[in-house]
């Protein structure tokens, strides 16, 4: 089978921002670790902005080469562009629900829409009466952050309506925690209960008949079995985030990071380096700019707070964060040591993504999403290489 390249992916021949390594073999090896721990309940993968920066349409294939059957992601371009390159026995999911234009491209796609409200759920059966078939779907209930999916007085109310659901064959009703990466926040116990009681009430109705059940993300796996019901619905945990913040990372690493030294310098003492001078050297510096800036996700916050690595060296980052690169203090190498075009890592052996978000007052998920397409990528370990 034939993927699409990204921008700049292997074939590229053009020097870019930096060198992206995506290892394919970690995110199954991660996407079986999970199903591990999940024993009978399925695991599903959640492949939403381009599965979370790294390539859907090279991710997905991976996932369901380790058995993945169930794939989520946020809009219904999002399926759309997965489908063909997802073998027919997968199901595509859309997060963020129906959209009034997309509601008879989504049906003839077959693609399942999660339901967060009375209007996607009118409009799915108006949908589904105008074709005359039993339509599948997934009923998403709020058990607390307030986000997407039935309030509990709506559940209550539809319940009650023996044509709430006509014509519809729901597949799964969901949830989400909001905390699940803080295991002693009282919110999980609460939303918990919140989803037991939601589904119990709509259980009894006709179209709930196959529902099963599905609340967890990656964190709420190691919530333990009581969060794990039918399915669970990792993203993060795929591609190497902790799942488990504050504690040791039990997922593999995906992702490689290098950018390219573009020029290097000696300044003396009082000289600035980068936007609004905000770094003054306070005695001579040795600097080497790198063609990396925030138009590729190395975040503006980081800004005289992050650092690379350059052999094994830690280079903090000097002033601002530029679109297209950075500057970072080589002084702590042997003069000469950095020439142009050397590779500096910015994510890997030395520094994990949860570092550098860490470093820029965000969570792995941001740093991830915000890679760009700016990079050249390399895919390593496929499965069916
Ligand atoms: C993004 C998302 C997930 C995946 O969450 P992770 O924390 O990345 O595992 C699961 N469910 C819903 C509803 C989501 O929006």
């Amino acid at each position: 089978m034939a993927f699409p390249l990204h921008p700049n992916e292997e074939s590229s021949p053009t020097p870019s921002a930096g060198l992206l390594e995506i290892d394919l073999a970690a995110i199954r090896s991660n996407y079986r670790l999970l199903q591990a721990r999940l024993g009978q309940t399925q695991c599903a993968g959640v492949v939403k902005a381009d599965a979370y920066g790294l390539g859907a349409s090279r991710v997905a294939p991976e996932l369901h080469a380790e058995g993945c059957r169930h794939f989520f992601v946020a809009h219904f371009d999002e399926a759309l562009a997965l489908r063909p390159v997802l073998p027919d026995d997968s199901t595509l999911y859309v997060l963020n629900g129906l959209t009034r234009d997309a509601v008879g491209a989504c049906a003839q796609a077959a693609v399942v829409p999660v339901l967060n409200s009375a209007d996607h759920l009118a409009a799915w059966r108006a949908e589904a009466a105008r074709l005359g078939r039993i339509l599948p779907a997934v009923v998403q209930i709020d058990t607390g952050m307030s986000r997407l999916g039935l309030a509990p007085a709506e559940v209550r109310t539809l319940a009650q309506n023996a044509r709430s659901f006509e014509g519809l064959d729901i597949l799964f009703v969901m949830s989400h925690l909001a905390c699940a990466d803080e295991p002693a926040r009282a919110a999980n116990a609460e939303q918990l209960a919140n989803f037991r009681a939601g589904h119990d009430v709509l259980a009894s109705h006709s179209a709930f008949a196959r529902a099963r059940r599905c609340l967890a993300n990656s964190s709420g796996i190691f919530l333990g079995r009581d969060y794990h019901f039918d399915m669970a619905r990792p993203g993060a945990a795929l591609y190497g985030i902790n799942p488990l913040p504050g504690r040791p990372n039990p997922m593999r690493p995906v992702v490689r990071l290098h950018a390219r030294v573009i020029q290097t310098r000696a300044i003396p003492r009082g000289v600035h380096v980068g936007y609004g001078y905000t770094f003054e050297a306070p005695a001579p510096v040795r600097v080497a700019t790198l063609s990396v800036g925030y138009a590729d996700g190395w975040l503006r916050s980081l800004g005289g707070r992050g650092t690379v690595y350059l052999d094994g060296h830690r280079l903090p980052i000097l002033g601002r964060v530029s679109m297209d690169s950075i500057s970072v203090d080589i002084s702590s190498l042997p003069e000469g040591a950095v020439g142009t075009d050397a590779r500096v890592e910015l994510i890997g052996g030395h520094q994990s993504v949860d570092q550098v978000a860490d470093a820029a007052g965000t969570i792995g998920y941001e740093i991830l999403t915000s890679l760009g397409h700016r990079y050249r990528r390399i895919y390593s370990g496929e499965a069916r290489a």
